[in-house]
């Protein structure tokens, strides 16, 4: 799960971590009421969307010419006025696609001088089973840039959890961030800080572009995207309150009611399929035949003909999907169930697109019996090579 910006920033600063002070608005008259009270002269205007890039994003509504999502201002008048043209507009960066999301709430915050534009990070890094940080002196709006030109301006150094962030690890952090004086110092209690904050509230990501120095040496949050991890939510209630539906895809709200393995994608392939492996392979041989799964989606072990049935409701409703493939390895599974949750689900919204089934496993005869007797219109397949082939031919047949 991922939060806004703003609620980010709170929860470092309960932490300790200096952030400027800001206040969260969904309205203009909110803006002028609230901006007022900010100490000024300098004021920044930033989108809350679950997407970053925002500082070089553009309005779709607005015009090439119009400032981008996240805007300074020299008065609370310049405040309420740049509001005024966000609030409701979409905004598109590089991360939300080509669609991009609507700005409903706007953080007003008290703006600083900078002086440098720091990149840190904390992440889970699987490669050595630690929680790592990730820093680079080269912070702002083109840390993937220097990913991809200049990687060895990226240092990553991986915590021991017994240890925790140890002096040892904040002089290398602060090393590699070449920090001195007082952004030293600040930066040495920051280090601890943040990791803190990161396993108590069991957090996936943690990212901070900018972290910047300011001209009298102090150091400051200035962005902070926060992730975490969805297995662990149910101990954090506060945490799971934060959640912003309008944020989220329809499609994976709907799925997680039924607590189904599903993430939507852009291709126009539906996929249904158990186990997440068999999920994965099967976008793979969908691409491999030249075409793009539209979702990942793992119904699992023994699920019911309702979940079945609801999972492929998902997926029909979806107008990007032009072609259905059903693939069940049936273990746990029963490959009859699958069938009437297919049927069950055909009979209530209907099929406008073609189906390609691939039943193996338990009860495979009784399920490619259902299917048979239903009426629908299904194309069968014998195996994973053959049913990837034919559902790539019907679409782009279609
Ligand atoms: P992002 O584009 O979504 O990553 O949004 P950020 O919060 O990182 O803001 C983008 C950029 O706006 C930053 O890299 C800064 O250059 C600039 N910016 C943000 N806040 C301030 C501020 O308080 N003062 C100044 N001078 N620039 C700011
Ligand atoms: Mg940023």
């Amino acid at each position: 799960m991922n939060i806004h910006e703003y609620q980010a920033k709170r929860l470092l600063h309960e932490y300790g971590a200096p952030i400027a002070s800001g206040v969260a608005v969904y309205s203009a008259e909110q803006a002028e009421e609230w901006a007022a009270r900010l100490p000024g002269p300098l004021y920044v205007v930033k989108s809350q969307i679950h997407a970053g890039g925002r500082g070089k994003g553009r309005f779709k509504e607005l015009g090439p010419d119009a400032k981008g999502g996240v805007r300074l201002a020299h008065s609370v008048a310049e405040v309420v006025a740049n509001v005024r043209e966000m609030l409701g507009s979409t905004l598109v960066t590089k991360q939300t696609g080509p669609a991009g999301k609507q700005v409903n709430r706007l953080y007003i915050e008290d703006g600083a001088d900078i002086e440098r534009e720091l990149y840190l990070s904390v992440l889970v890094d699987r490669t050595v089973g630690r929680v790592a940080f990730v820093v680079s002196t080269e912070g702002g709006m083109d840390i993937e840039t220097v990913a991809e030109e200049s990687p060895e301006k990226i240092v990553t150094l991986a915590i021991d959890p017994d240890q925790g962030v140890t002096r040892k690890d904040g002089v290398k952090l602060a090393d590699a961030l070449k920090l001195e004086g007082v952004a030293r110092e600040d930066s040495l209690k920051l280090f601890p800080v943040l990791y803190k904050a990161f396993v108590e509230k069991d957090m996936s990501l943690l990212e901070i572009n900018p972290l910047i120095v300011m001209p009298n040496g102090h150091v400051r949050v200035l962005d902070a995207k926060v992730s975490f991890d969805n297995n662990a939510l149910f101990r954090h209630p506060d945490i799971a309150a934060l959640r912003d539906l309008s944020e989220e895809d329809p499609k994976e709200i709907e799925a997680s009611k039924h607590d189904l393995a599903y993430v939507a994608l852009d291709g126009n392939i539906g996929c249904m399929v158990n186990g997440a492996g068999l999920a994965m392979a099967t976008m793979d041989i969908i691409k491999l035949y030249g075409a793009e799964p539209a979702n990942f989606l793992d119904v699992g072990g023994g699920a019911s003909e309702e979940k079945v049935k609801a999972a492929f409701k998902i997926i029909t409703a979806d107008p990007q999907v032009k072609g259905i493939l059903v693939n069940i390895f049936g273990g746990i599974m029963r490959c009859d169930v699958i069938a009437e949750g297919v049927v069950a689900a055909v009979k209530e919204v209907g099929l406008k697109v073609p189906l390609v089934v691939r039943l193996e496993g338990t009860n495979v005869e009784l399920g490619k019996k259902i299917l048979d007797n239903s009426g629908l219109n299904v194309i069968s397949a014998d195996d994973l090579d053959d049913a990837a082939q034919k559902i790539v031919a019907a679409v782009k047949g279609a």
